[in-house]
């Protein structure tokens, strides 16, 4: 199917992209990578009256180191910029980790990550990783910037603390402590499949810090300090609820949220390990 009638705009700034969206709020779209709004759009499943394509903005663009132990991501920086970032890969390598298991790299070269944060699908892995880490997004609308954290932006399927005016601007990660272990691991039915269950987690001085993906309504954080984390992570999913679907059965996403919290604390530490030995 073709999408229906649409406006194109193609600002040149976020000040511009703002007052279009501003101008026609709920009846206007951004554009991004266009990897999910094009096929909703195709499928006439969301018929916005304007599309704001953001990919002229420039000033979205880029990976940036800030100095107070944080890196910004632009919100129109590619997935697969990110991924093969040096900066990222050395001074937050979760999130390395967790683009490596988004779809297929046709993809990653489109979608962006600010696409990625304002779809807020329960299965991506930026969501889950920003969520462990204790992320941040920075949005900006007509009455100025405000900068959330990731924990209180993802809020369930599909929805955001955005207002309807608001441009995700831009990503703020958290460098990790050199001395933290760290692990993404997801189970799908084949690679780069949506997760049907996901754990992105940090290890520091024994605790872990933990967000799950693909589980419940939205990425669920957990903290636990216990050698075997499985019953902290079932118990604080369990409590916002397991999701049961025809993809996987509560049962059975419960087994893989306890599996993946032990595979994922052994991976973390193994890593800390081998930061000890210097290796
Ligand atoms: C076959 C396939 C498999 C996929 N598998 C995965 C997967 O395994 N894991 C995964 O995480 N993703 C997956 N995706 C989705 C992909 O990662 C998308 O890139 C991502 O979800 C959206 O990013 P985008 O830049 O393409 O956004 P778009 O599709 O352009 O936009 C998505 C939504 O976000 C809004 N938006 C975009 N940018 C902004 C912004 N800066 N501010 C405010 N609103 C904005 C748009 O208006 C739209 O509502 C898959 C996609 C496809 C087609």
């Amino acid at each position: 199917m073709k999408p229906s009638r649409f406006q194109y705009h193609r600002p040149r700034s976020v000040t511009e992209a703002i007052e279009v969206k501003h101008e026609h709020d709920l009846d206007a779209a951004f554009l991004a990578g266009g990897q999910s709004l094009m096929p909703i759009l195709n499928m006439r499943l969301a018929r916005p009256e304007v599309l704001i394509d953001l990919n002229w903005v420039t000033e979205l663009d880029g990976v940036q180191e800030v100095d107070d132990g944080w890196v910004k991501l632009g919100a129109m920086t590619r997935h697969a910029a990110v991924e093969c970032d040096a900066t990222i890969a050395a001074g937050c390598p979760l999130v390395t980790e967790a683009l490596s298991n988004v779809a297929h790299p046709v993809i990653r070269n489109r979608g962006t990550v600010g696409g990625s944060a304002a779809h807020a699908d329960v299965a991506a892995e930026l969501p889950t990783a920003l969520v462990a880490l204790g992320g941040r997004i920075v949005a900006q609308g007509p009455d100025g910037t405000r900068v959330i954290d990731a924990a209180d932006f993802f809020q369930f399927h599909f929805t955001t603390s955005l207002d309807t005016t608001e441009l995700v601007t831009a990503l703020m990660v958290p460098r990790l402590d050199p001395s933290s272990g760290y692990a993404f691991l997801e189970i799908s039915r084949r690679h780069g499949d949506f997760a049907l269950a996901s754990v992105a987690m940090t290890l520091t001085d024994g605790v872990a810090r933990m967000a799950f993906g693909g589980v419940s309504s939205r990425p669920v954080f957990v903290e636990s300090a216990e050698e075997d984390p499985a019953t902290d992570a079932v118990a604080a999913v369990s409590e916002v609820g397991i999701t049961d679907d025809l993809s996987a059965s509560r049962a059975y996403r419960t087994r893989l949220i306890a599996t993946l919290a032990r595979r994922a604390r052994a991976v973390a530490l193994a890593r800390m390990n081998d930061g000890v030995d210097g290796d």
